[in-house]
């Protein structure tokens, strides 16, 4: 394998990206190369595109500028944007002194959180939360709370502070009552939203696990945060690829600056919600039921207030950005 990329290596393909660099009427020549299968593009490109500085170590490659910086540990799908985790689709590479990352990063993940042109217009009227679980349905349990209870809370501040910057606001379930994943997405589907945030509470076996994780859906084709295999399949939740991920953003930020929580970092799932939905959809794990300090602040209703103020408050961005 290894002497087979070295032979795609030398096959470089020099592409023009279709888009003017940003600030130039000249086109950006974005090199780029094959690697296991996938197109990855020169970091030091993609930092010239945005006008930005490329510096390298063996182990991570940074592009920034006076306002943004990525950070791509190599062979690690890890990364961070202004300091928030995020996970990239391929793990970016060293080669020959030069940092790679996958074009499709560069596309789906990197344009559209420094470019708002990158994101695709579209109204914000109608915002549909969904209170994870119900009825039969408990969710994750600890001593003291459901799941099912706390999403719904939850829901109920978010509309409330949504409402009153003046959205148009549904909950797929008003109080403790079952319904189906396909049940939520057709809700959201049949009423037409403009956004779709499900809200859950997580639980792990090992109790010192804690913090906040934000998930989307990955953009068609890439793999899922938690497995190395590609997809094939295009669904429903693909429509909004870049969108996803903005949006998906604005509210982990939002959420791990304001709550101080662990940084679990920003993820791609196939979620059954985030896939059969037709509009830009994430779903927010607000913390675990399963640590007992995570338990107890989910619990008060100060910490309450201060996650449902984040998830307002990353949902108003993605908003203006779309301005
Ligand atoms: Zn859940």
């Amino acid at each position: 394998m290894k002497l087979l990329n070295k032979l795609l290596l030398i096959c470089f393909l020099a592409v023009l990206l279709p888009l003017p660099s940003p600030g130039s009427s000249t086109k950006t020549k974005i090199r780029s190369t094959l690697s296991s299968g996938h197109t990855y593009v020169y970091l030091q490109d993609v930092a010239n595109y945005y006008g930005f500085c490329f510096s390298t170590t063996k182990e991570r490659g940074t592009i920034s500028n006076k306002y943004s910086r990525f950070v791509f540990n190599y062979d690690s799908r890890r990364g961070t944007f202004n300091g928030v985790q995020i996970n990239y689709l391929y793990a970016p590479f060293l080669r020959g002194g030069q940092g790679f990352i996958s074009e499709q990063d560069f596309r789906c993940l990197i344009d559209p959180l420094l470019r708002n042109k990158a994101l695709y217009r579209h109204k914000m009227r109608l915002v549909v939360l969904d209170p994870g679980h119900g009825g039969n349905d408990k969710g994750a349990s600890s001593w003291l709370y459901r799941e099912k209870d706390l999403s719904l809370q939850l829901a109920k501040k978010i509309r409330t502070l949504l409402q009153k910057k003046g959205y148009t606001v549904l909950l797929t379930r008003e109080s403790d009552f079952f319904i189906s994943l396909e049940g939520r997405c057709a809700v959201a589907n049949r009423k037409g939203a403009d956004l779709f945030v499900s809200i859950h509470c997580n639980a792990a076996y090992d109790r010192s696990i804690n913090g906040i994780e934000t998930f989307t859906m990955p953009p068609a084709g890439a793999p899922s945060t938690a497995s190395a295999k590609s997809d094939a399949g295009k669904a429903l939740g693909n429509k909004y690829d870049k969108n996803n991920f903005r949006l998906a953003y604005e509210i982990h930020k939002s959420l791990v600056l304001k709550t101080g929580a662990t940084d679990r970092g920003l993820k791609h799932a196939r979620f059954y919600v985030l896939k059969n939905t037709s509009c830009p959809s994430v779903l927010v794990e607000a913390g675990f039921l399963s640590n007992s300090t995570e338990e107890r602040s989910l619990g008060r209703k100060e910490y309450q207030d201060m996650i449902a103020q984040s998830i307002a408050d990353g949902i108003v961005r993605y908003d203006k950005a779309l301005k």
